[in-house]
């Protein structure tokens, strides 16, 4: 469906590139999340798909076709391929129902009227319809500027950040609503997130951008287990440093992967330091003479303050990077 290739950008004001060599796939119906440290290029190439920005060098070719420079287009941006634009856009003294029906004036006053109807429905809209925008929740708001933007017929939906000002369970419910609309409009999606429970969730395929260039690009198993490097890997969880332990530099594992026990027979020796209750699960720490701490997740676990407690991990739960 979508196939970059060796995309070069930078802004015309600048001299240095701001993505590099970046190359990626999307199939049909895939969703693909882009994510990555603040200013690593993620919003700018998402301008790029969309078709706002003109890449310096490479391509970007949609269903067989390259995707026109902004300059050749009649209306800014791509037609099959939309930025899900948040708050702005909206016409704030217009009601919902008019301001979806305002996309579709091109088109035939049954299929208008039908349409609109649609995506109300469709974007959980319709008990709002008579209200004006600024009357809206985040999470409505968030559901209007998608039915806008479906409104145009997209074939490829692509949303930067559309959940960050919203509430952790507003958003969990809008995830699922977006998921739903696009399985049932049968469309793409690409999506930049910070959030990685959503991305790990949600999505067939990550892209990790760093400073402009790809890291690695993979499936969330993928690249959960198996992260290109320490960046990668501390992006979707925090990590403990387990180099010395096995006298290898750059040597890690995931929290999840201690395992505590007050048997010396297999495991390495420490002292509790404190749990913190996390809801379902304890926050474990220790510290080994060497004055490292050690992070791990636990039950309930009544060890005193400066017991000795052992710490041991599976072998194959250790990630190792070089050049760490
Ligand atoms: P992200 O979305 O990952 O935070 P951006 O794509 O917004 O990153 O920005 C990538 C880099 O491009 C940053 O260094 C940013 O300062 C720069 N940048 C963004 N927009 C512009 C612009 N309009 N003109 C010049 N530089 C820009
Ligand atoms: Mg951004």
């Amino acid at each position: 469906m979508l196939e970059v290739k060796e995309l070069f950008f930078h802004y015309p004001s600048a001299k240095d590139y701001v993505l590099r060599k970046i190359s990626l796939s999307l199939g049909k119906h895939q969703v693909l999340s882009i994510v990555g440290p603040s200013g690593s290029g993620k919003s700018t190439l998402l301008q790029l798909l969309a078709g706002l920005l003109r890449p310096t060098s490479g391509s970007i070719i949609f269903e067989g076709e390259q995707l026109a420079n902004p300059e050749e287009q009649l209306i800014a941006g791509h037609n099959l391929i939309k930025l899900v634009f948040q708050n702005f856009k909206v016409m704030p003294n217009r009601t919902v129902e008019e301001n979806i029906r305002y996309k579709l004036l091109h088109c035939e006053d049954d299929y208008q009227k039908e349409r609109t109807e649609q995506l109300l429905k469709l974007c959980g809209l319709t008990s709002h319809r008579s209200k004006p925008p600024s009357h809206l929740s985040g999470g409505q708001q968030q559901r209007l500027a998608l039915a806008r933007t479906l409104a145009d017929d997209p074939k490829l939906l692509l949303m930067d950040e559309p959940f960050s000002n919203l509430d952790p369970v507003t958003k969990e419910e809008l995830l699922e609503q977006v998921m739903e609309i696009v399985q049932k409009e049968s469309l793409g999606l690409i999506l930049v997130s910070h959030d990685t429970r959503d991305v790990l969730r949600v999505t067939d395929k990550i892209l990790f951008l760093s400073e402009g260039i790809s890291l690695q690009e993979a499936t969330p198993t993928e690249m959960y287990e198996h992260p290109k490097n320490e960046l990668v890997a501390r992006f979707f969880s925090p990590l403990n440093d387990v180099s010395h332990l096995l006298n290898q530099k750059g040597a890690f594992v995931r929290r999840e992967h201690i395992r505590f026990t007050t048997s010396a027979v297999k495991g390495y020796a420490a002292q509790f330091l404190d749990a913190t209750f996390m809801g379902d699960h304890y926050l474990i720490r220790l510290v080994n003479n060497r004055g490292d701490k050690i992070i791990g997740y636990g039950p309930s676990l009544d060890f005193e303050q400066n017991q000795t407690v052992y710490f041991s991990f599976e072998k194959a739960d250790v990630l190792q990077f070089q050049g760490a």
